[in-house]
């Protein structure tokens, strides 16, 4: 295990990982302004909210707070971007805080908590940072590359919007819905999500995973998933996490 992956490295990861990727939006460390200055243009980047100093920022609405009106209101915009976004950054910051605290004082006795506020931030960041990209007044056309797409694994793009509707609309209670890019199959996909807190921050990238199901050592460990887990980290395949760290990146 290496034990140099600090905190900027961490978050690089994940901003990299997610909107960074997607929107290049949302998140600030020098690295990252230094890669999003070069694909997207120095001041694309700040405008992003990219700065200095490891943090994430509450990326500015993309465009006036009244011009999605009538479809959405200027007061609609300004309290969920101002106020729930912003509190979602404020959390996802706080949080890497107290992991960084419990790193140094070697106390995890809170971490089960601190990864769920992780994922409820982290996801709640990424998801409003991607939705606000997800419109823009008038609307934009679906073609090109992306709509022979849909077309090939919807059937139709009316078929498609059937079914985005359909699998939005169903969502139970509070959740999102998504028009998502699956690469192990290479396909597009509709995916909802009821609470974007359970444990993972969308459009992460891993890199080592490490199954604690029983099924993947209850025969040599029974309940001693500790004896496990340290056994799991002599044989992670660090070779493996770092070339997809470097895919994650860009630089495959
Ligand atoms: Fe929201």
């Amino acid at each position: 295990m290496q034990d140099g992956v600090d905190r900027r490295d961490f978050v690089r990861t994940v901003g990299l990982g997610t909107i960074a990727a997607a929107v290049g939006a949302g998140m600030s460390s020098s690295g990252l302004a230094a890669e999003q200055a070069a694909g997207a243009g120095q001041a694309e980047a700040a405008a992003l909210g990219a700065a200095s100093g490891g943090r994430y920022v509450l990326p500015p609405l993309p465009y006036a707070y009244d011009a999605l009106e009538p479809f959405l209101g200027r007061e609609t915009l300004t309290l969920h971007h101002d106020k729930h976004h912003q509190s979602y950054v404020d959390g996802l910051n706080a949080t890497l805080d107290k992991l960084a605290a419990a790193r140094q004082a070697g106390d995890f006795g809170a971490v089960k908590g601190l990864c769920r506020d992780l994922a409820f931030h982290g996801s709640g960041h990424v998801l409003h940072t991607l939705y606000w990209q997800s419109m823009k007044p008038g609307g934009a056309a679906l073609q090109g590359e992306l709509a022979a797409a849909v077309a090939q694994d919807f059937g139709s793009s009316e078929a498609f919007l059937k079914q985005f509707v359909s699998a939005t609309v169903a969502v139970e209670a509070s959740g999102w819905s998504m028009l998502t890019y699956e690469p192990l199959g290479g396909k597009l996909l509709i995916l909802q999500a009821e609470k974007h807190q359970n444990l993972t921050i969308w459009g992460v990238a891993p890199l080592l995973v490490c199954d604690v199901w029983e099924h993947a050592y209850y025969l040599n460990y029974q309940n001693r998933r500790p004896d496990y887990v340290n056994g799991f980290m002599g044989v992670a395949n660090w070779d493996f996490a770092a070339a997809r760290y470097r895919s994650a990146r860009g630089h495959a």
